[in-house]
């Protein structure tokens, strides 16, 4: 049996061995300055009728898979309608899998009402992987996330409020040296204020090159080195006031793998990181994975 996905393709990390279903291509907003990921495609949602048969196909291609992933870069701007008929042809095809999940943004949660979320979540989506990026107001801006700090807190809370976890994801040197406390200080208040099921950092890449990062990027970007980048890193955790989010810094993008429950092992998290420090030549900057 032969499928073709419609490339490129990201999924998290965590969902290395989930059937991953496109639900729509490309990303609806495809404006972030960090983010090449989508550049090449225009944003579509797809139809019902082109994704049933690949729905059976996945399903017997990943015959007992526990989870599904719903790609590509914000599937979950679909309406809450769309996305109950899609979940119940996913149940119907793969029989009642453990979960399925997507990225989304704030404002794909803000959209939809209480009663659309908790219908979405009774057909088995239970987890949102939202790109909160930063919880610096000024930086979002600078940035184009299009989001504010509150817009993103109501968005998680909204969504926990209906029994959909989060994975939320902080990108390590977003602002470069100009924003970085306020960059640690607010991504901490935001994070502590919905405290997450998930939460993993990602460090700043640039696959196109600086150059093009910068002219994307409405402020002053100066890199960090990679000893700032987990100074930066240290600050935010130090701050974290959640309580048994599971914590992930596992991204191909980051120098260093850290992995622990917060605020529980914050402790041996800081002094990973103050090791790191400790060991890295101050001068070192971060090289970008030619791929995220
Ligand atoms: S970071 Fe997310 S929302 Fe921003 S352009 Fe990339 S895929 Fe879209």
């Amino acid at each position: 049996m032969y499928f073709r996905y419609d490339e490129p393709l990201f999924r998290p990390p965590a969902e290395a061995n989930s059937a991953i279903i496109q639900a729509t291509l490309g990303c609806s907003w495809n404006r972030c300055a960090f983010c090449d990921m989508y550049s090449s495609k225009k944003f579509r949602a797809r139809s019902f009728d082109e994704l049933k048969p690949e729905i059976e196909t996945l399903a017997t291609l990943y015959q007992g898979a526990k989870k599904v992933f719903l790609a590509d870069g914000n599937a979950f701007v679909l309406s809450a309608n769309r996305l109950v008929q899609l979940l119940e042809e996913i149940n119907r095809q793969f029989g009642r899998v453990q979960r399925v999940s997507a990225y989304a943004l704030p404002r794909d949660i803000l959209s939809k009402t209480d009663d659309e979320l908790k219908s979405i979540r009774a057909n088995g989506l239970k987890l949102l992987y939202i790109g909160v990026e930063t919880g610096d107001d000024e930086l979002l801006k600078l940035i184009g996330k299009g989001e504010t700090a509150d817009s993103t807190v109501e968005g998680i809370l909204k969504a926990h409020n209906a029994g959909i976890e989060t994975s939320v994801m902080i990108i390590n040197g977003l602002g470069g040296k100009k924003y970085s406390l306020q960059h640690a200080v607010n991504s901490a208040k935001l994070i502590s204020r919905v405290n997450p099921k998930f939460l993993s950092t990602l460090t700043l890449s640039m696959p196109m090159g600086e150059a093009h990062f910068k002219n994307k990027f409405k402020g002053d970007y100066i890199p960090l080195t990679v000893v700032e980048l987990f100074e930066e890193l240290r600050t935010f955790i130090g701050l974290l006031e959640i309580d048994g989010a599971i914590y992930r810094s596992n991204h191909v993008s980051n120098n260093l793998n850290l992995s622990g429950t917060l605020s529980k092992d914050r402790e041996m998290l800081l002094a990973q990181l103050d090791r790191a420090i400790a060991s890295t030549p101050g001068g070192l900057y971060h090289s970008s994975p030619s791929m995220l």
